[in-house]
């Protein structure tokens, strides 16, 4: 049991909540980036900090994607949009995500398929089980709405500041098995498309993070930018100095970026995420 539970469970629940306020505000005309930057002042607001920059990926990008500071796209009719949302406090770190179909119902089964593969998953998951069985709830319920699961992207167990701390729960089964003990807090998190049921990587999808420190002789900058991050995942619309912001880009190739995750036969993609924390005998949602 994490020792801090009580700051785990406030941390799951601005979590929710901020999902709740983007998926809420995703809408036709919407701008990407004021739904990024609202929701990321919200967990602010509650004492909490953003885990990672608020992921608002679209149709065939499954994650990754966050606004940058002069992102113009706004929102249209169709688009799958998924809202993935980390809070932590003081490191104890919640993860979660819900997908809107924005002003249609062309996708509600693609979207409801993910919510059902997390209720199924929940409905297994308890202390000792294999994550094998979770894996298994997750790739039934998305067959049988006709979808096929992401076979490269899992769920995973968190620590304090570490949001993949080492289990992984597939979407698929066959893939790997570990069994969870009670006191873990686990992320699931299918991913469901009518593609071909893989990602690869995209672009460049404006989230970074250091490797290492840089030298603050030759990086003052940088070197000051590491201060603020250290090695959490970061954007540049954190960054609001204009000076050290170009640093950045200038220093992309320093740091280590992540690329949007695609999916491989551009089929549209839907994601559900919620933290949950693992007991004997059942398990507690985190992120409600
Ligand atoms: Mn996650
Ligand atoms: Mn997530």
């Amino acid at each position: 049991m994490p020792k801090d539970l009580d700051r785990w469970r406030r941390a799951g629940k601005i979590g929710g909540a901020a999902r709740d306020l983007g998926a809420g505000m995703i809408r036709e005309g919407a701008s990407r980036r004021d739904v990024a930057e609202e929701v990321e002042k919200y967990i602010r607001s509650q004492g909490g900090q953003p885990a990672f920059p608020v992921n608002l990926s679209i149709n065939d990008e499954a994650a990754h994607f966050t606004p940058d500071p002069e992102d113009m796209r706004r929102f249209a009719v169709g688009d799958v949009v998924k809202v993935d949302v980390g809070a932590h406090l003081d490191g104890a770190i919640s993860d979660t995500a819900a997908t809107v179909e924005v002003g249609a119902t062309k996708y509600a089964s693609l979207v409801a398929a993910t919510r059902s593969a997390v209720e199924a998953a929940e409905r297994e998951l308890r202390a000792g089980v294999e994550t094998m069985t979770l894996s298994r709830a997750i790739e039934r319920t998305i067959h049988a709405l006709g979808f096929k699961p992401v076979e490269n992207l899992t769920g995973h167990t968190i620590e304090s500041y570490l949001l993949h701390a080492g289990k992984s729960v597939p979407n698929v089964t066959g893939m790997s098995t570990a069994r969870l003990e009670p006191g873990e807090v686990v992320a699931i998190e299918p991913f469901a498309t009518n593609g071909a049921g893989r990602i690869g990587n995209g672009a460049f999808g404006n989230i970074m993070r250091f490797r290492e420190p840089p030298s603050a002789k030759k990086f003052p900058e940088l070197s000051e930018l590491f201060g603020r991050f250290r090695t959490l995942p970061f954007c540049a619309r954190w960054v609001p100095e204009p000076e050290l912001r170009s640093a950045l880009l200038k220093a992309r190739k320093r740091l280590q970026t992540y690329p949007v995750f695609v999916e491989e036969g551009h089929g549209w993609v839907s994601q559900a995420e919620r933290t949950f924390l693992v007991v004997e005998g059942g398990c507690e949602l985190l992120t409600p």
